[in-house]
């Protein structure tokens, strides 16, 4: 099915209700993320089954710690994000600003041969991961219901960053197919959000605990950044959100701490992993799990 939905209207503006962007498509052009458009007052998703990359990666890899350990993941990368974020380690597939000016490189591949690439490789689950999967919902449910149908685990890693306020939401039709997920939360400030990610803080919150209370195995990724979140205020706002979430039955939500490293257009220095350990020792008083990474 690569019929697009939630792009509405028909005329010369197309509206997408997909993500909290909320963008208003004009005949030609494409939304925020690059990768849904308008051709003729309809709405078009020309990189259906497009993958930037394929890969068999340690699903440690994710991170997920916790899901299927020691096991190998096929991962799937995709185009465009709907985040803007200064610091993306992944910013060459991730940044899909203006389809005119040519797509990363990659091929178009239909959800039966994913599922076929995961048989061959004995592969248990699929990741959808690398730029932001969920602005390809329509390739995801489409994948990820057919991964099930072959006993396949499809496996989540994304921003979080669609409308995920009801279980009648985007994010409640690709969570009920999905068995595990590591989604980001990137800080803990609305206005860091707004200003300098072109995201949404209360969303990013809605869609974890919407996963949490559809049952998914769910574990959350911080990449600390400084200048950017690396107040130990903030940072244990982000463990307190995480252990109100774990308490309402008592699964452990896996918070990982990562570094950064100077990226695309953010220079400040590597994240010191000194501070890393010292927020996680910290968090490990109301978190069960609390990993440190890329140190
Ligand atoms: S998914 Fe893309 S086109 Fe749709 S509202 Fe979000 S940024 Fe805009």
């Amino acid at each position: 099915m690569n019929k697009p939905l939630f792009l509405t209207g028909g005329s010369d503006i197309i509206s997408c209700e997909l993500c909290p962007h909320f963008c208003k498509i004009k005949n030609g052009s494409f939304g925020l993320c690059g990768a849904r458009g308008n051709k003729g007052g309809i709405g078009i998703i020309p990189f259906y089954g497009f993958i930037t990359a394929l890969a068999m990666d340690p699903i440690e890899k994710k991170p997920l710690y916790h899901f299927k350990p020691g096991s190998q993941i096929l991962s799937l990368g995709f185009a465009g994000c709907n985040l803007r974020c200064p610091f993306c380690q992944n910013w060459h597939i991730s940044q899909l600003t203006d389809i005119s000016k040519g797509a990363p490189s990659g091929k178009y591949m239909k959800p039966g041969e994913i599922i076929s690439a995961a048989l061959k490789h004995n592969s248990p689950s699929i990741a959808y991961t690398y730029s932001e999967p969920l602005i390809h919902i329509e390739f995801l449910l489409d994948c990820m219901t057919l991964a099930r149908k072959h006993g396949i685990a499809n496996v989540l890693v994304s921003n979080g960053s669609i409308c995920a306020n009801n279980e009648n939401s985007p994010a409640a039709e690709i969570l009920a197919l999905t068995s595990a997920a590591n989604i980001d939360l990137k800080c803990f400030s609305e206005e860091t959000y707004k200003k300098c990610l072109g995201g949404n803080l209360e969303t990013t919150l809605d869609f974890i605990k919407l996963a949490y209370s559809m049952g998914v195995h769910l574990e959350v990724t911080t990449l600390v950044v400084p200048d950017l979140n690396d107040s130990d205020e903030e940072l244990d706002k982000i463990a307190a959100f995480l252990a109100s979430v774990e308490n309402t039955d008592k699964r452990a939500i896996p918070w990982h701490l990562t570094a950064y490293h100077p990226d695309y257009r953010w220079n400040a220095p590597r994240t010191d992993p000194a501070f890393l350990r010292r927020t996680a020792l910290r968090a490990k008083n109301i978190l069960r799990y609390v990993h440190t990474g890329n140190v």
